[in-house]
């Protein structure tokens, strides 16, 4: 409060201060992990009902620590809210995807689709979808190979009319766009015809919350009439599955399946599913 005495300052809140330290500790070991190529793409199987397939993975991000051992994203959150960072995991994720793409195409492994995730700093360039296109190129990768996901947040939030036209480009492209974590965010039902969606995922708190039950069903019937696919993402169990494939539900991503693998996993994963 402001009568605490003019010659206090916040800054001397020891708890404060330690997490403002952890966080600028975090940003230099995220740095230093960079230049160490500690960060690697997990993926997760993202399966058809109607054709029982695998129609593609997500790319999630993982720190290979060398002491604490591979760490998920809620582990190093702050590095994808920090500008300059974001950018380069933002690089490192697209690279990293579209080279294991090519292997994968040159090794003849038939994995449909990545999905890459993209973070808000990304779009502020508005170079993405140049940038995007340029590297599917250099990796000789085709444009219908990658999924982006954007969250609605960032989809419908700031700067949207440079997101939408970034979006649109890659879209027009042949770059799929998907829209994660529907309905935790912002999005207005007029927004769903106005930009180009071809995906919708449910975001897995819908999903795991029995009681939800009518939310997602009302969302699938919703994207479905809009000629979208829906896919519902942290499915666990054999009930949650019947529920969605009665809905209507197009596909799957969950720990049923599969939780995010190594690159190296894929093939013999894919060889499994398909026996
Ligand atoms: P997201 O994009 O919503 O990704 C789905 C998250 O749900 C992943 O967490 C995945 O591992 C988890 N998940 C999938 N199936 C299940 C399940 O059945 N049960 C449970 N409990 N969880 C499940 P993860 O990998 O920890 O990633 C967390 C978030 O970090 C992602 O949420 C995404 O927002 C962000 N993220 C990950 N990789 C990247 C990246 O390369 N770039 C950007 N910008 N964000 C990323
Ligand atoms: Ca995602
Ligand atoms: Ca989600
Ligand atoms: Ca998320």
């Amino acid at each position: 409060a402001k009568d605490e005495g003019r010659n206090r300052s916040v800054v001397f809140d020891p708890s404060m201060r330690s997490a403002l330290e952890r966080r600028i500790e975090l940003l230099r070991d995220v740095r230093a992990a960079i230049t160490a190529k500690e960060f690697v793409l997990y993926y997760q199987p993202v399966v058809d009902l109607a054709s029982n397939s695998v129609s593609g993975f997500e790319a999630l991000m993982r720190w290979d620590h060398p002491e604490q051992g591979v760490l998920t994203p809620d582990r190093f959150m702050a590095a994808f809210e920090d500008q300059d960072l974001s950018l380069k995991l933002g690089d490192l994720a697209f690279e990293t995807a579209l080279k294991q793409m090519r292997q994968w195409l040159d090794d003849g492994v038939e994995f449909g689709r990545v999905a890459v995730n993209i973070s808000a700093a990304q779009f502020r360039s508005g170079r993405l979808a140049q940038e995007v296109q340029e590297r599917l190129a250099r990796w000789n990768v085709p444009c219908d190979r990658l999924t982006i996901e954007v969250t609605e947040n960032v989809y419908m939030g700031w700067g949207s009319d440079m997101v939408s036209d970034t979006v649109r480009q890659l879209h027009q492209a042949g770059v799929m766009i998907a829209l994660d974590d529907f309905g935790t965010g912002y999005a207005s039902l007029a927004n769903l015809r106005q930009f180009p969606i071809d995906r919708l995922k449910i975001d897995k708190s819908f999903v795991q919350n029995a009681e939800d039950a009518a939310i997602v069903k009302a969302v699938i019937t919703l994207g479905s009439s809009m000629g979208m696919k829906v896919v519902a993402e942290g499915v666990e169990d054999q009930d949650q599955l019947e529920a969605l494939a009665d809905y209507g539900c197009d596909q799957i991503q969950g720990y049923h399946f599969s939780r995010p693998m190594p690159a190296a996993m894929v093939p013999g994963y894919l060889l499994r599913f398909g026996a």
